[in-house]
C-alpha cells in the first residue's frame, strides 16, 4: 500500500471540499463583470466584520497594504519611531521604512514568541532618552496564529500615547478573552495570502477598526485618496483595493472557516500529545485560542534542528523554518537597527521548525509526521 502524500498546505483538498459552491461564486462575478469593488467586496466586508465583532471592515489588496494604509492614515513618517517585534515576517518592518519612519526592533517572549512587553517598555524609554525620534506606534504581531498580549500592549501604548496596530496576518480567527481578534488595537490588519488560515487565490487583505473616522480614511486611501467622487483627490493614497474575484473566493471559504479552525486545533493537540515528551511544543498564550497558521516546535540547538529538518526531508515530510533570520539581521534592515541585542529572536531562528498543519491533514498523517520527528532525533 502506498502512503498518502503529506503536504505543507493542501489547497486542492480544500477546494474539493468547497466545490461546487466556490466555482459558482466565481462564475457569478464573471457574469456580472464588476471586477473592481463589486458587490462581493461589500458582502465580504460585512461578513468579516460580523465574524470578528468589529464595527468596520475595509477590504484591501494585501496584508502589507493593510498595514501601510493604517499607518498612512495616522500620517506616520520621518522622525517617527514604530516599535515592532524582531521575530516576524518582513512586511511588518518594511511598511514603516516605506513611509520613512524608523522601525525599532523589540525582542520576543521565549515561550510564546510574542512581543516582549518588558523589552518594549525599555525600547520606548530608550527612544525618549535619546530624544531624536518621536515614539508614535507599536505594531503588535499575533505570531503563528496566537494573539499578542493585547491588554498589556494597550495599557503600555496608552501610557506613552502610541497608536496600536495589530498585525493579525497570521491569526485572523484566533480569540483572546473569548473575543475574536479584530478590535484589540486601534486598527487590525489581516492578510488573505493563500497560505494564511483564511486564504484567497491570490493576494488580499483587510483592515478592521472601531472608529468610523479611520474607516472612512482607509476607504479613501485604498482608492487613491478619493473623496465623495472618484475625481476628488483629497490626500495621497494608493491603489489598494480588494479584488472582487478574491472576495468571492473568500466568501466561499469563510463558510468553512469555523470548522477549519476546529480541525487545526485538533491537529495541534494531537501533535502535542505525540511530541511533548521529545521536543518543545508550542506554549499557549493565556486566555486565548490560536488560528494555528503555523505549528512550530523548538529543538535544543541548531544542530538538532538541522538534523530533524533533514530527517523529515528524507522521509518526504515537508517542514519549514519561520524565521531563519530575525529582521534586525536582514541585510535591508541591519542599517536601520541601533545594535541593541535581541537574543531571544536570534536564538529562536536557530532552533525553530514548523510542521505541516492544515485542515485537510488526516490523523494518520499527523501521526506519521510526529513519528518522523521522533525518529529523526536519534
Ligand atoms: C503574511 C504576513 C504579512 C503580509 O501579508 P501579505 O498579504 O502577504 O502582504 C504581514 N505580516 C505578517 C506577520 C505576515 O505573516
Amino acid at each position: 500500500m502506498t502512503e498518502s502524500v503529506i503536504k505543507f498546505l493542501d489547497l486542492s483538498a480544500q477546494r474539493a471540499r468547497l466545490e461546487p459552491g466556490l466555482s459558482a461564486r466565481l462564475h457569478t462575478v464573471l457574469d456580472h463583470g464588476a471586477f473592481v469593488l463589486g458587490p462581493e467586496v461589500a458582502a465580504l466586508e460585512a461578513a468579516l466584520a460580523s465574524f470578528c465583532g468589529a464595527a468596520h471592515c475595509i477590504g484591501v489588496s494585501s496584508g502589507t497594504d493593510a498595514l501601510q494604509i493604517a499607518m498612512m492614515a495616522e500620517e506616520i513618517g520621518p522622525g517617527d519611531a514604530v516599535f515592532l517585534p524582531a521575530f516576524t515576517y518582513t512586511a511588518t518592518a518594511e511598511v514603516p521604512l516605506v513611509l520613512r519612519a524608523t522601525p525599532i526592533f523589540v525582542d520576543v517572549d521565549p515561550a510564546t514568541f510574542q512581543i516582549d512587553l518588558a523589552h518594549l517598555r525599555s525600547r520606548i524609554q530608550g527612544v525618549l532618552a535619546q530624544g531624536r525620534l518621536r515614539p508614535r506606534a507599536v505594531i503588535g504581531v499575533d505570531l503563528f496564529g496566537q494573539p499578542a498580549d493585547w491588554p498589556g500592549l494597550a495599557s503600555l501604548a496608552a501610557e506613552y500615547g502610541l497608536f496600536t496596530l495589530d498585525d493579525c496576518a497570521q491569526s485572523f480567527g484566533a480569540t483572546l478573552e473569548g473575543n475574536r481578534l479584530g478590535h484589540a488595537a486601534d486598527a487590525t490588519a489581516t492578510s488573505f495570502f493563500p497560505s494564511k488560515p483564511l486564504g484567497a487565490y491570490g493576494d488580499g487583505g483587510a483592515l478592521f477598526t472601531e472608529s468610523a473616522e479611520r474607516a472612512a480614511l482607509y476607504r479613501s486611501l485604498r482608492s487613491h485618496g478619493e473623496g465623495e467622487t472618484r475625481y476628488d483627490v483629497l490626500r495621497t493614497g494608493m491603489n489598494g483595493r480588494l479584488d472582487t474575484l478574491q472576495a468571492a473566493v473568500l466568501l466561499a471559504k469563510l463558510e468553512a472557516f469555523p470548522a477549519e479552525l476546529v480541525r487545526r486545533e485538533a491537529i495541534a493537540a494531537r501533535y502535542d500529545e505525540r511530541l511533548a515528551d521529545a521536543v518543545t511544543v508550542p506554549a499557549r498564550v493565556a486566555n486565548a485560542t490560536s488560528a494555528w497558521a503555523i505549528y512550530a516546535i523548538l529543538l535544543p540547538n541548531r544542530a538538532m534542528r538541522d538534523q530533524v529538518q533533514a530527517g523529515l526531508r528524507a522521509r518526504d515530510i515537508p517542514c519549514a523554518i519561520y524565521y531563519p533570520r530575525p529582521l534586525h539581521r536582514q541585510p535591508a534592515y541591519l542599517p536601520h537597527h541601533d545594535g541593541t541585542p535581541l537574543p531571544v529572536a536570534e536564538d529562536l531562528a536557530e532552533r525553530i521548525l514548523a510542521l505541516p498543519i492544515h485542515p485537510d491533514l488526516t490523523d494518520d498523517q499527523v501521526d506519521r509526521v510526529a513519528h518522523a520527528v521522533r525518529a529523526s532525533l536519534t
